[in-house]
C-alpha cells in the first residue's frame, strides 16, 4: 500500500500554477464595477433619491420608506443587470467570521409566473433565524429575534450571484450582536470628541473619520497535503511536526521572489478584490516560508475593516481554485514566524487635515502633539483593555514569540516625535520638530534619501510610524474591529477630559492656545511611562513595565477582565459606545470560545494520537522487535549486542514514548469532561488555560520525538519540511 502522504506529496509537486483568465482592460476599468458605488447610483438613480442617500452617509440621517424603495429597486436592477439571482445582508457576527443568507429575488406570482422582487423594506431590515449565533445570553433562544440593518455608509456589492448589503446586527431589544454596530458607535464619538478638540485650533465644519490600512499575513499549503492533516482541517493549526532541518534561518523567503503558483493566486485575488472596490495594493513574500502579505491604501475604518471581511473569504475561496488551502490562524507552525494583521490607524478631516502627522507651523506642530499626548494617554490609562481586545486563543501563541510584539502594551515614538515631547514638558513655549534629514547614501547615481522622522521598532506593539499609529499586536485571523472600535473609543473618552480640562483653564482666564498647551503638557506627563523605545522582548521590560503600571497578565480569560474593570464601563458608558451588558456579553462570547477553541485542539490532538500515531508507532516498533529477535536467532545474544548498538534503547524509548502519550491523551479527555461540567464561562475558560495548554504542548514533544525515531515511509501525516516548502 502506497503512504497516501507520498501522493499528496507527488501531486503537490507537480501542481502548475493556475494562471486567471487575464483581464482583458487595465484596471481602472473594472474597479468597483461589483459596487453600487455614486459611479453606478448615478446611473441607477434619481438625482433627488441620490441626494437623500448621500445625506444619509454623510450625515448618518435615517432615509424615508418612500426613498428606501426607489434605492432598493435601481440596486435591484443594477444587481440583475450583472447577474444576481439573490440578496443578503451581510453581517459580522461575535463569531469574527460574516455570515449571510441568501434569500432570492424570485417570487411566485400569479398562477404558474413569478416575478423579481426587492423591496425598500427587504433592504432595510431583515429578521434572519439568528438563534444560533453567539450572544453572550443577550438572547435567549425562546426570543431569539435579532434583526439586521442596513448601514448606507458601506456600499452595497455583488459576490458570486448574490446582492450583499452591509448590515448591523442587533437584538429585538436593540443590543449590539456583531462588530459594526459598535465600531460605528465608536467612530461617531471618535469624530464628535475630535471635532470639539479642533475647534481651539479654528477648525470647524468638517467631517472627522479615523482611518484604518491593515496589513493581512497569511500562509499557502497545498491543499492535498493539507486534507491528510486533521489537526489544520479542525483547528487552523498544527498540533504537532518535528521542526523541519530547515526553516527560515537562511531569511531567504521574506522579500524573496513570489513563487510562480503563489503569483498565480495573488493575482486571481486582486482581480477579484479590485472589481469589487477593495484598493489591494502591496504584496510580497514574509518571513516564514510559504508565508506571505497582502495590505490595501487605507481607506475609512468602517469601510477599511468590511474589505479586509471580504478580502478574507475571497482568499479562501480564489485559495481552493489554485489547489491551496489559506491559513489565517496566528501560529500555525511551531518554530517559524506567527501571522499578525498590523492595524495602521490614525485619525483625520474631510479636508485633508491628517491630525497625527506634524506640522510646519508652531500651531500645527502642537496640535499634533495635543493628539499624539491625547492617544497616549488613552493607551496608557487602557493599556489592558487594548490588550484584551486583540487576546485569543490562537494569537496567544504568536505574541510575546520572536515575530511578534510582547503581550505588555507600550508605545513607540521615535527619537524625534521622543525629543519633541521632552522640550514640551521643559519648556512653557511651542516645540519644533525637527524637519526631516537628508541623508547621504555616498552611491552617486542614487539621489539622496528623505529619512523619516521615525525609526523602526518592530518589537512595539503600538509604534508610531510619522502619521499613524501602527497597532502589531492585531491577530492575522481576528475582526480588525474588535481592536478599532476599542482605540476609536478610548481616544474619543480622553479627548472629552482632555477639553473638560482645557475649558477649564480657559474659564480661569488662560488664553486658549495657552491652555491647550498648558493641558497637552500635563496629559503626556502623566501617560509617558506607556513610551518604551527598547527592547520589547527583554526580560528587564517586564520588571520596568510591572513598576511604570503596565498590565503583563499573558493568559486570555484572565485578560478578559479588563472588557468590563470600572474604568472600562465608565469609558463605554460616557462615549455611549456599549452598555454593560452588552460588555458582560461580549465576555460571555469571548470565554466560550476560548474554551471551545482549546477544546476542539485537545479531542482532535488525543484522537489524532489514538488513531494516526500509535498504531504507526507500534507497527514500527513491532518492526524493531523483529528484527532484534531474527539477529539474536541467527547470531547468538552475545553478537547480536555487539553488532545492534541502540536497538534496544530504540525500542524502549519508542515504548515510553507511546505508553506517554496513551495514558496523557486519556487524561486530556477526561479532563475535558471534566472541564465541561464547569458552568461559569470565565472559571471554564481559565481551566482550559491552565490546565489544558500544558497535556497540549507534553503529548505534542512525545509525538515529535517519534516522528524522528519512526520510519519516513510509514510517518501518515505530512512533514514540516512538505507543509513548508512545497507550492
Ligand atoms: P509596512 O510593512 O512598512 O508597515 P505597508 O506598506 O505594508 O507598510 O502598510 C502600511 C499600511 O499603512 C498601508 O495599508 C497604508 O495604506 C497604511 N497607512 C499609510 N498611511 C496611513 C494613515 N495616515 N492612516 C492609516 N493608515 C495608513
Ligand atoms: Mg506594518
Amino acid at each position: 500500500m502506497v503512504n497516501s502522504r507520498f501522493r499528496a506529496v507527488e501531486e503537490a509537486f507537480a501542481r502548475p500554477p493556475v494562471y486567471a483568465e487575464a483581464p482583458s482592460a487595465v484596471t481602472s476599468d473594472y474597479y468597483g464595477c461589483k459596487v453600487f458605488n455614486r459611479k453606478q447610483m448615478r446611473k441607477y438613480l434619481s438625482t433627488e433619491t441620490r441626494e437623500r442617500i448621500y445625506e444619509s452617509i454623510e450625515q448618518g440621517v435615517v432615509l424615508e420608506s418612500g426613498v428606501a424603495e426607489h434605492v432598493a429597486a435601481g440596486m435591484k436592477r443594477w444587481a440583475m443587470d450583472l447577474g444576481a439571482t439573490h440578496y443578503t445582508h451581510w453581517f459580522q457576527p461575535l463569531t469574527g467570521g460574516t455570515a449571510e443568507k441568501h434569500d432570492s429575488f424570485s417570487e411566485p406570482y400569479g398562477k404558474g409566473d413569478s416575478l423579481e422582487q426587492f423591496s425598500g423594506k427587504m433592504l432595510a431590515q431583515q429578521e434572519p433565524d439568528a438563534s444560533s449565533f453567539p450572544s453572550g445570553g443577550l438572547r435567549n433562544t425562546f426570543e431569539a429575534r435579532g434583526y439586521t440593518a442596513w448601514d448606507p455608509s458601506s456600499p452595497a456589492f455583488i459576490m458570486d450571484d448574490c446582492l450583499c448589503i452591509p448590515t448591523v446586527f442587533i437584538s429585538y431589544t436593540g443590543e449590539a450582536l456583531d462588530y459594526k454596530t459598535p465600531l460605528l458607535r465608536s467612530t461617531y464619538a471618535l469624530a464628535k470628541a475630535t471635532s470639539e478638540v479642533l475647534e481651539y485650533f479654528g477648525v470647524k465644519g468638517t467631517r472627522v473619520f479615523s482611518f484604518l490600512g491593515w496589513e493581512q499575513e497569511y500562509f499557502l499549503v497545498d491543499s492535498s497535503l493539507c486534507a491528510l492533516r486533521p489537526d489544520l482541517i479542525m483547528a487552523e493549526r498544527t498540533l504537532m511536526g518535528h521542526d523541519s532541518a530547515r526553516n527560515q534561518q537562511l531569511e531567504d523567503h521574506y522579500f524573496g521572489s513570489i513563487p510562480k503558483r503563489v503569483l498565480a493566486f495573488m493575482q486571481d485575488l486582486e482581480f477579484e478584490a479590485y472589481k469589487l472596490g477593495i484598493p489591494v495594493k502591496t504584496r510580497h513574500n514574509e518571513v516564514a516560508p510559504n508565508q506571505f502579505e497582502l495590505a490595501p491604501v487605507y481607506e475609512e475604518a468602517n469601510l477599511a475593516i468590511d474589505h479586509n471581511q471580504i478580502v478574507m473569504s475571497l482568499m479562501k475561496s480564489v485559495a481552493e481554485r489554485h489547489g491551496f488551502k489559506v491559513l489565517l490562524h496566528e501560529k500555525p507552525y511551531k518554530g517559524v514566524n506567527g501571522s499578525g494583521k498590523h492595524c495602521n490607524w490614525s485619525i483625520g478631516t474631510e479636508s485633508g487635515l491628517a491630525l497625527l502627522s506634524p506640522g510646519k507651523s508652531d500651531e500645527e506642530n502642537l496640535r499634533f502633539l495635543c493628539f499624539m499626548a491625547n492617544v497616549l494617554k488613552a493607551v496608557y490609562d487602557n493599556n489592558a483593555l487594548l490588550k484584551a481586545s486583540v487576546a485569543t486563543a490562537s494569537n496567544a501563541h504568536r505574541l510575546g514569540a520572536n515575530e511578534a510584539p510582547p503581550a505588555i502594551i507600550s508605545s513607540f515614538l521615535g527619537s524625534q516625535v521622543t525629543k519633541a515631547f521632552e522640550e514640551l514638558l521643559n519648556s512653557r513655549d511651542m516645540v519644533k520638530i525637527g524637519a526631516k534629514k537628508g541623508y547621504k547614501l555616498g552611491i552617486p547615481q542614487v539621489p539622496e534619501l528623505l529619512i523619516d522622522n521615525t525609526d523602526r521598532n518592530r518589537t512595539s506593539p503600538f509604534a508610531f510610524t510619522g502619521n499613524r499609529f501602527e497597532f502589531r499586536a492585531v491577530g492575522s485571523s481576528a475582526n480588525c474591529s474588535s481592536a478599532v472600535t476599542v482605540i476609536n473609543t478610548i481616544v474619543a473618552y480622553q479627548l472629552g477630559k482632555f477639553k473638560e480640562a482645557v475649558d477649564g483653564r480657559i474659564a480661569s482666564g488662560t488664553p486658549v492656545m495657552q491652555a491647550v498647551l498648558d493641558e497637552t503638557r500635563e496629559c503626556f506627563r502623566a501617560c509617558k511611562d506607556v513610551c518604551f523605545d527598547g527592547n520589547g522582548y527583554s526580560e528587564e521590560w517586564k520588571a520596568e513595565a510591572i513598576r511604570r503600571g503596565l498590565d503583563c497578565e499573558t493568559c486570555p480569560p484572565r485578560i478578559y477582565d479588563a472588557c468590563t474593570s470600572e474604568r472600562t464601563l465608565e469609558v463605554y458608558r460616557e462615549t455611549g459606545v456599549l452598555t454593560e451588558p452588552e460588555l458582560q456579553a461580549r465576555n460571555e462570547v469571548l470565554w466560550e470560545t476560548y474554551c471551545k477553541k482549546l477544546e476542539i485542539e485537545a479531542r482532535v490532538l488525543s484522537d489524532l494520537s489514538s488513531n494516526h500515531i500509535l498504531p504507526i508507532a507500534i507497527r514500527y516498533q513491532t518492526l524493531l522487535l523483529e528484527n532484534a529477535a531474527a539477529m539474536k536467532t541467527v547470531y547468538g545474544e552475545e553478537r547480536f549486542v555487539a553488532m545492534s548498538p541502540g536497538l534496544l534503547e530504540s525500542i524502549e524509548d519508542i515504548s515510553r514514548h507511546i505508553c506517554s502519550i496513551r495514558r496523557m491523551s486519556g487524561e486530556l479527555n477526561a479532563l475535558c469532561n471534566e472541564l465541561d461540567e464547569i458552568e461559569d464561562s470565565r472559571e471554564k475558560a481559565i481551566g482550559y488555560n491552565d490546565r489544558v495548554l500544558n497535556y497540549l504542548e507534553d503529548i505534542r514533544d512525545h509525538i515529535d520525538a517519534l516522528e524522528m525515531e519512526v520510519d519516513d515511509q510509514m510517518w501518515p501525516l505530512p512533514k514540516y519540511r512538505e507543509l513548508l516548502f512545497i507550492r
